[in-house]
């Protein structure tokens, strides 16, 4: 990331003393892996938010993004890019809601190739343009029904959902690699719970991680 770009480094709020003390939070939350915490150092999180809420964007809270949608507290997003870091094989994976762009690129930092599919085509243009500026080469992404995944790149390594179905959507299951493939998603409807299922030897191994609040995740997609 350019240290020369005022933009890229941020001011004020957003300055690196900001985001020390957002390390420090995330490590007495319990994150503790360094590639984690060091992403979290390096990733302008104010870039993936209206710039009036900039401030806003290095607190432990959920941030508006529009469409009635939010960019995950930091904590939630360092959660479960642990989670994906302790999968068995994390090199490919498929993001389902891009959003704001911010997890898809925090995962690009983490992994070698991150396919996003987004169902709000002006959330997906504005990630986009973002991903564009931060020079982001490893990241794909696509306007499309997550509900379906990402056939023709299929398989992944690991799936992970930022918006919560009721239950695990059974063409996400499939298309995660048979022996060591991991789905990591909020599942449920009145009461979610960050879930990851392991698939080992074609089985599922599931884990409720923790309760969370999530947006629901819908069908279809919506051009405007
Ligand atoms: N990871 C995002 C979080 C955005 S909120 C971020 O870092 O900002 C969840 C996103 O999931 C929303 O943008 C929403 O439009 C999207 N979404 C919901 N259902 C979806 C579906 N079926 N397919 C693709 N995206 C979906």
């Amino acid at each position: 990331m350019s240290k020369s770009n005022p933009e890229l480094r941020g001011i004020g709020m957003t300055s690196a003393r900001t985001r020390a003390r957002l390390i420090e939070r995330l490590l007495d939350q319990g994150i503790s892996h360094p590639k984690v915490l060091a992403c979290f150092e390096a990733v302008p999180r104010h870039l993936f938010v209206d710039e009036a809420l900039g401030h806003k964007a290095y607190e432990d809270i959920s941030v508006p993004i529009g469409y009635a949608q939010t960019l995950s507290q930091p904590y939630i997003v360092a959660k479960m890019s642990e989670l994906v870091m302790a999968a068995p094989h994390h090199e490919r994976i498929l993001e389902i809601g891009t959003g704001s762009g911010f997890q898809t690129c925090v995962l690009a930092n983490l992994v070698d190739e991150v396919f996003s599919v987004e169902r709000i085509k002006p959330l997906q243009e504005k990630a986009k343009a973002r991903l564009k500026t931060l020079r982001l080469n490893n990241v794909h992404l696509k306007m499309a029904d997550g509900f379906l995944g990402w056939p023709d790149q299929a398989p992944f390594d690991v799936i992970i959902g930022t918006a919560a179905p009721k239950e695990p959507p059974p063409e996400l299951v499939d298309q995660l690699i048979p022996d060591g493939g991991r789905l990591i998603m909020p599942i449920g409807e009145e009461k979610q719970y960050l879930t990851v299922i392991d698939k080992v030897d074609d089985e599922l191994i599931i884990q409720k991680i923790e309760p969370v609040l999530f947006v629901p995740m819908l069908s279809g997609v919506k051009q405007q």
